[in-house]
């Protein structure tokens, strides 16, 4: 569960830079709600290699905003919304660095 004030921080900074958002575009009636919790979604970087799946190998750290009438689920990244901080800096020699985290770690 993300507590009170991190969803504050992640609403804000969906709302600063997202402005637009405001009623699902699906089924046009619906609204949207945080997902409790975060993403962690697998980077494939190694196209060739599909299907093998790399465990902890490198993934995007996502908050998930999901329509309250259809279910329409938008994925934002969270080093992007510029909320890195929010997840766990990686480890030096660890296979599950994130290219983005590192990049936000300046
Ligand atoms: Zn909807």
């Amino acid at each position: 569960m993300i507590p009170p004030e991190i969803q504050q921080r992640i609403l804000g900074a969906i709302t600063q830079r997202a402005p637009a958002i405001q009623i699902c575009p699906v089924c046009h009636v619906g609204r949207w709600t945080l997902l409790e919790g975060l993403i962690k979604l697998p980077i494939i970087t190694e196209p060739k290699q599909f299907p093998n799946v790399v465990l902890g190998g490198a993934s995007v750290p996502l908050v998930a905003l999901t329509c309250n009438h259809c279910g329409n689920t938008l994925l934002m990244n969270l080093m992007v919304l510029g909320l890195g901080d929010l997840v766990a800096s990686p480890q030096p020699n660890s296979e599950s660095n994130s290219p983005d985290a590192r990049q936000d770690q300046k």
